[in-house]
């Protein structure tokens, strides 16, 4: 199956179980919509918990021979992976764009780290003290069992490619279930993946809702580990339903990231970095800087600096490299953006720029305005939920200490930017700032830097030698003298 031609709608009723796509054994099925027009692009035969059950069990076999596999087969598998999935990247890009009308300008980035993710685990993979001895003491890291890999639909096949390299560089067999919201990209991606030959079982990978395929993978006890990104409830579920039988988790959570302007920024290479940020996909990302801090000396050159930097951020047509704001992924998220711009104003925040209603032209998909609010306090509801929609916050400050104390002042903490001239006063402030990633002067990325968040914003770390660490356990062989 191939997700490039328009108006013909794709089925898909197999899964990936034990090296084959083999007939759903679940009935449900789910219509694929295309955001920016709301057609029908797609349908998908949902599998239930005898599926999952199923691909568990083929994983378990894999795990008893790939657990044993030594460094240099699992390097040579992850250049295999990295090889089929850098064919695809153009098929990838085309499928994000389309199925969840992400912008082609984040989603072609957004595949090609995943890509990338298979180098990376390669690399971290020999840097890696996999054993260590001393006296009659021999510390080794092995592999925690079989992996339950549940993604997000907002850069699912990101996801998906990070996990599994992640697992395979630690020996872990998995089964991913990917967000049923990106049935068709998963599909490419497994297509693809397939072409790498991989032994039978190392990768299994189950389309079904989260309360059934999800729910199984959590409660299997099979399933060693679960590594997760989606949305706090969901978090919490896999947490307190995954302690009977003690799931090992890793949790990527939701975020409320601050932007931190110091009082020396240059705004007009300040801003749009800014609003960037705050955009990113569309605002449906994790790390979106949805609360922008100023000094509130600098707050009327701010808006106007704000209202000046829109005209680059263009919303329409997903797949036209010009457009920075595509649709939301579907009405449900629409009504979800438009409640919180309504409840902005309700609680006295200005709306700066955008406000509720569908940008002009833009009536049939499911666009939303991009919005800036100024007059916001950090106790209000837009400052305090994830919106995950092109909102932005703007909130005024008096010193970097209160720059800091509102920043951190959050239940989230996963991403956060500090944007200035005087580099040591940024890392200064950076280094106060309770979240798993904190960016100087831009977004930026490294594939061995960790990712993850302080408080709600999740459990563990992922990318690099952090991220394969979290499928490892660490067993200790003592001898007597
Ligand atoms: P979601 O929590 O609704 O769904 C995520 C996945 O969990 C889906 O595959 C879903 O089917 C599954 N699921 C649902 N119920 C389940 C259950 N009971 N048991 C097991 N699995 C279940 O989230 P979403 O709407 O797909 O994604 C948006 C959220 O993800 C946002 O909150 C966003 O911040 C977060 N996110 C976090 C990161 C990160 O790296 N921290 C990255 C991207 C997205």
């Amino acid at each position: 199956m191939t997700v490039t031609k328009k108006d013909a709608i794709r089925a898909i009723t197999t899964h990936y179980i034990d090296g084959a796509f083999v007939e759903s054994h679940g009935h449900e099925v789910m219509d694929i919509v295309r955001p920016t027009d709301g057609q029908v692009i797609g349908r998908v035969t949902l599998a239930d918990e005898e599926d999952a059950r199923r691909a568990i069990a083929a994983a378990k076999r894999a795990f008893a021979t790939f657990s044993a596999s030594t460094m240099g087969e699992r390097a040579k598998l992850l250049r295999r992976l990295h090889e089929v999935t850098s064919e695809r990247i153009d098929d990838l890009t085309a499928a994000m764009v389309e199925e969840y009308g992400g912008v082609v300008r984040f989603a072609r980035p957004i595949v090609e780290s995943g890509v990338n993710a298979f180098a990376a685990a390669e690399k971290a993979l020999r840097e890696i003290q996999w054993v260590r001895s001393w006296d009659k003491t021999t510390v080794t890291l092995e592999p925690v069992g079989v992996a339950g890999l549940i993604t997000a639909w907002n850069a699912n096949v990101l996801f998906m490619c990070l996990k599994f390299a992640s697992a395979v560089a630690a020996g872990c067999s998995v089964v991913i279930k990917p967000s049923e919201m990106s049935s068709l990209q998963a599909r490419v991606l497994v297509e693809a993946l397939h072409e790498a030959k991989l032994p039978n079982g190392l990768l299994n990978v189950v389309t079904g809702l989260g309360k059934t395929v999800g729910a199984e993978l959590v409660r299997n006890p099979d399933v060693a580990k679960i590594s997760f990104t989606g949305s706090v409830g969901v978090g919490e579920s896999i947490m307190r339903d995954g302690a009977a039988t003690m799931k090992r988790v890793t949790l990527e959570l939701g975020g409320k990231s601050p932007t931190i302007l110091l009082d020396d920024a240059n705004l007009e290479e300040a801003i749009p970095p800014a609003l960037g940020m705050a955009f990113l996909n569309s605002g449906q990302a994790c790390a979106a800087g949805t609360r922008l801090l100023v000094p509130s000396k600098r707050l009327d050159a701010v808006k106007r600096a704000i209202a000046d930097a829109m005209s680059a951020f263009p919303v329409g047509d997903p797949a036209d490299p010009k457009t920075a704001i595509g649709p939301m992924v579907s009405q449900k998220q629409v009504d979800r953006v438009q409640s919180y711009i309504r409840k902005g104003i309700e609680e006295g925040a200005e709306v700066l720029v955008g406000g509720e209603g569908h940008p002009q032209g833009l009536e049939a998909g499911y666009f939303v305005k991009p919005t800036v609010f100024v007059n916001v306090s950090n106790d209000m509801t837009i400052a305090r939920e994830e919106i995950f929609g092109p909102v932005l916050g703007v909130i005024a400050y008096d010193s970097d200490e209160d720059a800091i104390r509102i920043a951190n002042d959050s239940n989230f903490g996963l991403h956060a930017a500090v944007l200035g001239t005087d580099l040591s006063r940024a890392r200064r402030v950076a280094s106060q700032l309770r979240a798993g990633r904190v960016v100087i002067n831009g977004m930026t990325d490294d594939p061995q830097a960790p990712w993850g968040g302080f408080k709600f914003s999740g459990v563990g770390r992922e990318y690099g030698a952090y991220g394969i660490s979290a499928f490892l356990e660490t067993r200790a062989i003592l001898e007597v003298a």
